[in-house]
């Protein structure tokens, strides 16, 4: 499978780019709120125990008081409900609304059927998507004071006293965020523009060989640009921070802050 591309917020607050997405009809869906304010934890998991059209028409209803930031169907395709950093607060986990978004997943019906591959195709593209936009980590959270993606279920009473998003003892689907986590660092990694060549500084969070990746180069190719550039510089060549590094070769080690490099 190759690499699904990454997604944007526009300035309207809908999510684009490529993958299948289609806009509630009102914007925003009725079962929902403007006004609301604050730092956003992550976002849940749900599921519909249904298929995204009953599912659509079931948050349109005024009546269900109830909705989430996203449907994905089963092939993947995307629906969104209201805006993102709009102040906008979908109803999906009650005392979690204000600070959680929420991804209602279709199940055909049944909670313990395994998420699809498109739908975890989908989910991790949305997932980065809200990751980037609010600034929580791409990682799994089974805590309601943690970051990340959670579960409705994590919630207890505070947020409904759903099994959401499958059923005990399997729990299938909220084991597969693990594969969605590990989708969407793909897709951050393989979209991150180039670094422009010369002079930069580790950040204390990069490997060389990540750096290298990036770059689209080898790691010899930086390795020769630095030499080159220290010579040209300073013709002292290489530092305290890059000789350690440089013998113990192990390029997938993080720099140490603060490392000149000259990038190709
Ligand atoms: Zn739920």
């Amino acid at each position: 499978m190759t690499t699904p591309g990454r997604l944007s917020v526009d300035s309207e607050g809908k999510v684009r780019g490529n993958v299948a997405i289609n806009y509630n009809d009102p914007w925003p869906c009725v079962n929902g709120r403007l006004g609301v304010t604050g730092t956003m934890s992550g976002v849940l998991e749900h599921t519909m125990v249904a298929n995204l059209p009953s599912c659509i028409a079931s948050f349109n209803n005024p009546s269900r008081q109830a909705s989430a930031h996203f449907g994905i169907a089963q092939d993947g395709t995307v629906h969104q409900f209201g805006p993102l950093g709009r102040g906008w607060e979908a109803w999906h986990a009650m005392a979690a609304n204000a600070t959680w978004y929420g991804i209602e997943l279709a199940d055909d019906g049944n909670p313990n059927n395994p998420l699809t591959d498109a739908q975890i195709a989908a989910s991790a593209q949305v997932v980065e998507c809200l990751s980037a936009f609010a600034g929580f980590p791409l990682q799994v959270t089974d805590s309601v004071t943690g970051h990340g993606y959670g579960t409705h279920s994590m919630g207890g009473a505070a947020w409904g006293g759903h099994t959401c998003p499958d059923l005990p003892p399997k729990h299938v689907r909220s084991a597969q965020r693990p594969a969605i986590i590990d989708l969407a660092k793909l897709i951050r990694a393989s979209t991150r523009t180039p670094l422009p060549s010369g002079r930069c500084h580790a950040d204390g969070h990069t490997s060389l060989a990540g750096l290298a990746q990036r770059q689209g180069c080898g790691v010899p190719d930086i390795w020769w640009s630095t030499a080159a550039g220290m010579a040209a510089a300073d013709n002292t060549g290489f530092g305290d921070l890059q000789r350690p590094y440089m013998a113990a070769g192990q390029w997938d080690a993080l720099m140490p802050s603060g490392m000149i490099l000259w990038l190709p």
